[in-house]
């Protein structure tokens, strides 16, 4: 099975890395689309609504991209030759009904398309739009069973019943799409972890990627969370990978205590220019990690195109301008990759050679 994880992936764009050298501004190589912030379900990590977590300050559960306003958005991604869209939350990506148009527009036009969803509209022309033109498909998950889904959602019993036929139905299909579950980890489901794991794979998904419940922003009240069930888990980690994992199906560990800083030493986010984050509000943010949030907002696409907005002035000041330092004191995923970019870029030109 070839890798689909990497903190790496940047390192394909050198194009990016000198325009960053030169202070310009270019295209995105990877755009996530929040396409409507109402969502069926109500996780109770949900980082967008748990009033202690960083992301969402600023949501506004109505908003919704126009339809027009996306298919605007769809033609401008395709002339800035962007290279791959997600579609995520804020609310539940596939509760937008106008996706299936759009996936297929991009898809067609040679965009690579990928979701992140709960999974519960993985069906009819959703589905065969995602089957046709998607790279991937990533359903969350925190549950095994369907008492402990209503629960942990605060919906109706019998939805995880559905969703495991939402995705026999979507493997069934036979797709090039790939299939996978993120699996957050919390005390509730700490004893389940292996149990999940057999039950995937009986259904068919290509993966399980299983990470804690960011619960706080602080790290210390993260790894203080976590620690106490960091055993049990582990254990089961290792012997699902033993058990499970094959040419089918892949285990993938992303459960461990966080060690970054979370307060940043650098005063430029490099990272800004490999991706960029369109909120149901038509406003640009710089990242996942702030989005809906003032200091995150780079600018308003609600009466400009996004091609105009992307390579203006004001969004060069913006890009340039953002400092971690001051404004990003929490987690980042994008943390290690600006450490490995902000060292490139200060690399002495005449001693860079010396590989
Ligand atoms: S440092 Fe991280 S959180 Fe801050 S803007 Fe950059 S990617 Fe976002």
């Amino acid at each position: 099975m070839s890798t689909l994880y990497s903190n790496l992936k940047f390192l394909r764009y050198a194009d990016h890395i000198e325009a960053l050298r030169q202070g310009r501004v270019v295209a995105p190589v990877h755009v996530r689309i929040k396409p409507i912030n109402r969502c069926n379900h109500a996780c109770w990590y949900c980082a967008y609504r748990a009033d202690d977590l960083q992301l969402g300050q600023e949501m506004d559960l109505g908003d919704v991209i126009p339809d027009d306003k996306m298919f605007e958005i769809t033609e401008d991604l395709i002339a800035m030759r962007v290279k791959a869209v997600t579609f995520s939350g804020g609310g539940e990506p596939l509760l937008y009904k106008p996706l299936p148009r759009v996936v297929e527009r991009l898809g067609a036009a040679g965009i690579r398309v990928a979701s992140l969803t709960n999974g519960s509209n993985l069906r009819g022309d959703m589905a065969e739009a995602f089957a046709r033109w998607g790279t991937w498909v990533r359903v969350s998950l925190d549950s095994w069973d369907d008492a402990s889904y209503a629960k942990a959602r605060g919906i109706a019993s019998g939805q995880f019943s559905r969703l495991l036929d939402n995705m026999r139905a979507f493997v069934a299909r036979k797709s090039r799409c790939v299939l996978g579950v993120s699996f957050i980890i919390g005390r509730d489901n700490c004893a389940h972890v292996y149990e999940i794991c057999a039950l995937l794979k009986a259904v068919g998904v290509n993966h399980v990627k299983l990470s804690g419940a960011v619960v706080a922003n602080d790290l210390h009240a993260n790894n203080l969370y976590h620690r106490e069930i960091m055993p049990l888990v582990g254990e089961q980690i290792r012997r699902a990978q033993a058990d499970l994992a094959d040419e089918t199906f892949a285990v993938l560990d992303h459960y461990h205590e966080l060690d970054e800083l979370f307060a940043k030493s650098y005063s430029t986010c490099p990272f800004l220019q490999f991706l960029t984050v369109i909120g149901a509000d038509c406003a640009v943010y710089s990242c996942q990690d702030k989005a809906y949030t003032a200091d995150g907002r780079l600018g308003s696409i609600r009466d400009r195109r996004f091609r105009d907005f992307w390579f203006s002035e004001e969004n060069r000041a913006r890009l340039y301008g953002l400092d971690p330092s001051r404004v990003c004191g929490h987690h980042c995923v994008t943390h290690g990759k600006n450490l490995a970019l902000n060292e490139v870029l200060a690399l002495d030109p005449d001693h860079a050679c010396f590989v």
